[in-house]
């Protein structure tokens, strides 16, 4: 069976582009030093994929930036404010992915929004009612042709003009559907050349057909490719989906005169039920996502096996591949050189699964499949029993019952008790808990974690940051203090080193958006709490301070959307046994004086299904439960905080006021506080604090301008339970601005509580 990938990651194995962008921002190196290493990185990747004999290697899947913003300017849909500056095509185009602000003018960036259910972020393109679609660009044409001088006729991959439609922001009166004859012109025009350059196959990314589609989507799909197809030459087109299955327009995709169709049988429930009930075009090559893309196991062979004969009775003519671009995996295994075998064996990153595309195409290629030895290896590889299960954690979580999930007495009556027994002035100030992550601090942590510092010292050091940080709250005047989070690098990783069960990793960095990258933690066996994890610190700063000072833990949710998953166990369980974990650690907090603590669920959306039908029974109906089962057995008296960045939330409203916290603190600065309007809609009951300044950006607000803000919000929130604070945690700002912003923010409090009382 022939093998190809979806597209291979391009940051380079140990972050070459990122390290070389960085420096080309700041001027320290030329655009054809940052080109040499990019060509490095491609012909890199190039001979590797080759030399792991995968049939059909992508090209065009490099980007200095994001897929999407190479399209948009492939494609010509860049807004004027950027090509007026001037600058060359690469400065261009770094201008809409960051923004310019230089001798040739001062522009913001495009947006920047969530890939799908990723942790991946794409730029939004920007569509004007003059935006003059049509072929303007050369990128897939020479990154084809480089790659044809080392030897390789590539398959070029380009986002499908169905899913660019999509993702783009229409900011003028016209909307998708006004632009589909010039896109589909555009998209003939692709064609034309890779026709004139020789070539076999395109790759049309189609991820938006995963998505939920009304019958105006489908109408839009199908006007698009009836045109881009109609006179497509010889050269043979894909249509790639991935992170879902096309339930909705599956007939519709089997009719269009596409050569293959790529779907997912990973992440696509129903995939395989949409193959076997409708068959597969006998004309059509069936590219079929085996291999995940989004995860670091090794690939059971023997589940594999299954789904290909069962695709075998429908269709002969099947291509292996990913089930989505390896885009969302770290690169190799070969830099992680502290993994033990014993777990390493169990790893595949994106260079480790082209071996399991040749193997698995070798062994279904075998007369006697199941004999083949790299079938056995990964057969016992797989029944053999995890290290890290934990009986005890798994009875506790099997013993969970509806009394577990509900915290009594109810939220109205609590509120009650609370107003009594903190006493706090209205529109209490507070903070995300986070402050400045000065250069000290990180320097002190990296001398700890490498030995120079001892654990003592490091411990000194922390109790001194803790200290000057109350003291100078309290000179705010701020009315619920933190301890700073000091001795945290980030909010997954410190946790996942006290819990038992979690792996870390050495080098697997993964592209999250441009130069930034992340290295998920892994979970690698069942999950317990190994030692209290924050309780020190805070029952330290409580003690330096008469006020309230609030616990902050990371929530389940959260801790695992940003891992790797398990995927012996179900996602919910996972999540159960962490929520034990933090549950333990709440009660321990309470039991050490800490009346109120926050259980941060920053992420809690972001794994949210892709189709509103799965929001429930794939998600929402365990993680939410998670979130109640941590707090679920504190007293009245004690005040549950959470957190949540980003306030895209409106949709599940409801579900959040459900997570029955006593207070929500969220980011709504930069949605032009229309959540409010949803929140009043609801009725939401749980007490709220919209952050009323932007802390991503080292602008200090102004006393009035807070003002402005908390006024709008007491328009549609009950004076008794609105807070003031900031949108997020202050880590990534510094004390220059963080101080007067927090000083502006508790007197515009001040202010705006004298005028209501
Ligand atoms: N408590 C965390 C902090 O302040 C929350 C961070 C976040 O929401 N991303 O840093
Ligand atoms: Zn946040």
């Amino acid at each position: 069976m022939n093998t190809t990938i979806i597209g291979y990651p391009r940051i380079g194995i140990l972050r070459e582009l990122k390290f070389a962008s960085e420096k080309y921002f700041c001027s320290e190196i030329t655009a054809a030093d940052l080109e040499k290493t990019a060509k490095e990185i491609r012909t890199y990747n190039l001979a590797l994929q080759q030399k792991s004999g995968l049939s059909l290697i992508p090209s065009n899947d490099f980007s200095f930036y994001d897929g999407v913003l190479d399209t948009a300017f492939l494609l010509n849909a860049v807004p004027a404010r950027y090509t007026s500056l001037g600058l060359s095509v690469l400065d261009t185009y770094f201008a809409a992915a960051r923004g310019y602000q230089g001798e040739k003018g001062d522009v913001k960036a495009l947006a920047m929004k969530k890939w799908y259910n990723t942790n991946y972020h794409y730029m939004v393109p920007e569509i004007d009612d003059d935006t003059d679609i049509r072929l303007a660009g050369t990128k897939p044409f020479d990154l084809f042709t480089e790659a044809l001088e080392n030897g390789v006729k590539t398959k070029p991959v380009i986002t499908g003009a169905y899913t660019f439609l999509k993702l783009a922001r229409y900011k003028g009166t016209k909307t998708a559907s006004d632009f589909i004859a010039q896109t589909a012109a555009a998209y003939s025009a692709i064609l034309d050349r890779f026709n004139a350059l020789g070539a076999e196959w395109v790759q049309f990314d189609e991820p938006s057909l995963v998505t939920d589609m009304t019958a105006d989507d489908i109408k839009l799909f199908t006007a698009l490719y009836e045109k881009i197809l109609a006179g497509k030459g010889s050269v043979k087109v894909i249509a790639q989906t991935y992170f879902g299955d096309v339930r909705d327009c599956y007939k519709e995709l089997c009719a269009l005169p596409f050569d293959g169709i790529g779907l997912d049988f990973i992440e696509g429930k129903k995939s395989l039920e949409l193959v076997k009930t409708n068959d597969f075009p006998a004309d059509k090559v069936l590219f079929a996502g085996i291999v995940n893309g989004k995860n670091i196991w090794r690939n059971n062979y023997a589940s594999t096996l299954l789904i290909l004969d069962e695709l075998k009775k429908h269709t002969s003519d099947i291509v292996l591949s990913t089930s989505c671009s390896l885009l969302h995996v770290p690169c190799t295994l070969a830099n992680e050189t502290k993994l033990p075998e014993s777990i390493r064996k169990h790893f595949a990153y994106a260079e480790e699964k082209l071996t399991e595309l040749a193997e698995i195409s070798s062994i279904a290629g075998a007369e006697h499949p199941l004999e083949t030895t790299e079938y056995r290896l990964n057969t016992a590889l797989h029944s053999e029993p995890r290290s890290g299960r934990n009986d005890a954690v798994r009875e506790k979580v099997a013993k969970l019952t509806e009394k577990d999930f509900i915290r009594l007495p109810e939220f109205a009556e609590r509120e009650r008790i609370q107003k009594e027994r903190f006493a706090l002035p209205l529109f209490p100030t507070t903070t995300i808990g986070s402050f400045p992550q000065t250069q000290e601090v990180k320097s002190a942590r990296k001398a700890f974690r490498s030995g120079e510092l001892n654990e003592a010292d490091y411990e000194s050091f922390l109790r001194e940051k803790i200290a000057d940080c109350v003291k100078l709250q309290e000179e705010i005047g701020l009315d619920v203090l933190v301890h700073g989070e000091f001795e945290r690098n980030d909010m997954v990783e410190y946790f996942g080193e006290c819990l038992d069960g979690y792996i870390f990793t050495e080098k697997a960095w993964v592209q999250s958006y441009g130069t930034r990258c992340v290295k998920p933690p892994v979970v690698w066996g069942d999950i317990s709490r190994a030692k209290p994890m924050t309780v020190k610190w805070s029952v330290y700063a409580q003690s330096l301070t008469d006020k309230p000072m609030k616990g902050m833990l990371t929530g389940p949710v959260t801790i695992l959307n940003w891992s790797f998953p398990r995927e012996d166990i179900t996602l919910r369980e996972s999540a159960l046994q962490i929520a034990l974990a933090i549950r333990e650690e709440v009660l321990d907090l309470e039991a050490n004086g800490i009346s109120i603590i926050q259980v941060d669920e920053a992420a809690l959306r972001e794994k949210l299904p892709l189709r509103r039908s799965d929001w429930r029974e794939d998600y929402l109906d365990w993680a939410i439960p998670a979130f109640r089962c941590v707090h679920s057995g504190v007293r009245p008296e004690t005040q549950i905080h959470t957190h949540m960045c980003y306030s895209e939330f409106a949709d599940i409203i409801r579900d959040i006021d459900d997570m029955d916290a006593d207070v929500i603190t969220f980011e709504a600065s930069r949605s032009d506080l229309t959540i409010l309007d949803v929140l009043r809609e609801n009725n939401f009951r749980t007490e709220v604090g919209p952050g009323v300044y932007d802390i991503h950006s080292p602008r200090v607000p102004s006393k009035e301008e807070i003002k402005a803000a908390v006024n709008k919000m007491l328009s549609r929130i009950p004076a008794e339970k609105l807070w003031v604070n900031p949108d997020c945690g202050l880590k990534t700002r510094g004390n220059a601005e963080t101080i007067p912003s927090l000083t502006n923010l508790v007197n515009a409090a001040r202010e705006v509580r004298n005028e209501n009382s």
